[in-house]
């Protein structure tokens, strides 16, 4: 059984919410995830902004807008009377139910059921649509079988029993809908997968099920060889390996969550980028094989933080650079790009928030350097060692740019340069230019 998952935007007017039922309803059995319509997740965000602020008029205000465009949607959605009116009861429940929280005192706690509440209803309109056009089809709540362990992490043996639990249990059906992003956590309450996080449930299931093909559906013609926002003549790459997407989606392409391929890469399930706009396009696979010697794409990374740390203690020194990870450690940030010579390494950061004590505990062991509003740019493809010339043509591509350190070598599908972020837009293209359009 396939799985698959369509974005807000995919959902996101009830116009696109039909043409998604008919997408999905070629007789094939599947499981379809859906994201909340598009702007609504953002919506609830600003609820819980006003429920922390204690300022309930203001929380009204913005749910009983939502509501209105809401209920706008099932008129144009619903044929009859009967689905009309049960949507609009379902929603009269959910919108006072969101109201409700403005009596009640507002933890982080409630601010994840009402960020829940996205999904809860776009799935509800969804599987009451098929079912008026009389398709056999179920809601399984996510909350039923979706969790997370105490490190916050997908508790991956559990959603697997449990959802293979739930198919068994209910068998017949062709079309089974769910809640992307919304899940339990290790106590039992309910949260979620981090914003974007419906890919992420859709690459669980489908590793979860050993689903055949996890196809992941969104209004661009799939993973493009660079940034289409900002470089003219990009084009879609029809295959990637896991390890190439995963960068790419690290290091910027919005198209899909970073983590999210982890699970169906280990599951070997391939993952189909997909177009709603335009279905028949045939989009771009993820899967376990490598296109020798090719350059697939490239990505940008933006507010990235470069530190330096200069030390003649470093020469012929042992135990320097544990001393000087271990700090970053100490205070959970991530390290991205790692660069060295004899008397110094070079680091880069996207997490600033503890910048100013990782900065005063490496001064203990020399000259720290800090540089912000800088970008990484990452070139994916084979890289094996013996495809010579790949990282001299990105280089040669990039000649006229600054480069304040490249990274190479760390795996075979991967070399990144930081810039600085004035020099992103010139830099794309220039390796599109250099790369791809030649
Ligand atoms: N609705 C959630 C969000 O906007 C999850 C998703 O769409 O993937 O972040
Ligand atoms: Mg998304």
């Amino acid at each position: 059984m396939k799985v698959l998952k369509f974005g807000g935007t995919s959902v996101g007017s009830a116009q696109r919410m039909k043409e998604v039922a008919k997408l999905i309803t070629d007789g094939e059995r599947k499981i379809v995830v859906l994201s909340a319509m598009s702007g609504t997740t953002n919506t609830l965000v600003e609820i819980s902004d006003y429920l922390y602020k204690k300022n309930p008029e203001g929380a009204n205000n913005v749910i009983n807008q939502l509501e209105q465009k809401y209920r706008q949607h099932v008129d144009e959605l619903y044929a009859t009377e009967e689905y009309k009116q049960k949507t609009l009861d379902f929603l009269k429940d959910e919108f006072d139910y969101l109201r409700s929280f403005t009596k009640i005192l507002f933890t982080s706690f409630e601010e994840n059921v009402v960020l829940d509440q996205g999904e809860v209803i776009s799935t509800n309109m969804v599987t009451n649509y098929l079912k008026e056009c009389g398709v056999k089809t179920i809601l399984l709540s996510a909350l039923d079988f979706m969790r997370t362990d105490k490190n916050s992490e997908p508790d991956f043996n559990y959603i697997k029993e449990k959802i293979n639990e739930l198919l068994a249990a209910n068998p017949g059906y062709q079309i089974y809908i769910t809640q992307g992003f919304i899940c339990r956590n290790a106590y039992g309450e309910v949260d979620n997968l981090q914003r974007g996080g419906s890919d992420y449930t859709a690459c669980l299931i489908g590793a979860a099920i050993k689903s055949e093909e996890i196809q992941i559906w969104t209004d661009i013609d799939g993973m493009h060889n660079n940034d289409p926002r900002i470089v003219d003549k990009t084009k879609p790459v029809r295959q990637l390996h896991f390890e190439e997407a995963a960068e790419l989606a690290y290091f910027g392409a919005k198209i899909l969550h970073p983590t999210c391929i982890q699970p169906a890469k280990f599951a070997g399930v391939p993952v189909r980028l997909l177009n709603t706009m335009d279905p028949s396009a045939p989009g771009t696979i993820i899967n376990n094989e490598f296109q020798e010697g090719k350059i697939k794409a490239v990505a940008a990374k933006d507010n990235i933080i470069s530190i330096q740390i200069h030390s003649s203690r470093m020469l012929l020194a042992y135990g320097f650079l544990r001393k000087v990870f271990e700090i970053f450690e100490s205070y959970k940030t991530s390290i991205d790009m790692v660069s060295t010579s004899e008397v110094g390494v070079s680091v880069t950061i996207d997490n600033k928030s503890y910048l100013k004590d990782i900065v005063a505990d490496l001064m203990k062991y020399g000259t720290v350097t800090v540089k912000e509003n800088m970008c990484i740019i990452c070139v994916v493809g084979d890289l094996s060692r013996d495809n010579v010339g790949f990282e001299s043509q990105a280089a040669k591509a990039l000649k006229d740019i600054p480069v304040q350190m490249i990274s190479y070598g760390g795996s075979n599908h991967n070399i990144s340069f930081l810039i600085n972020e004035e020099d992103k837009k010139s830099a794309l293209q220039a390796l599109s230019d250099t790369l791809f359009n030649n």
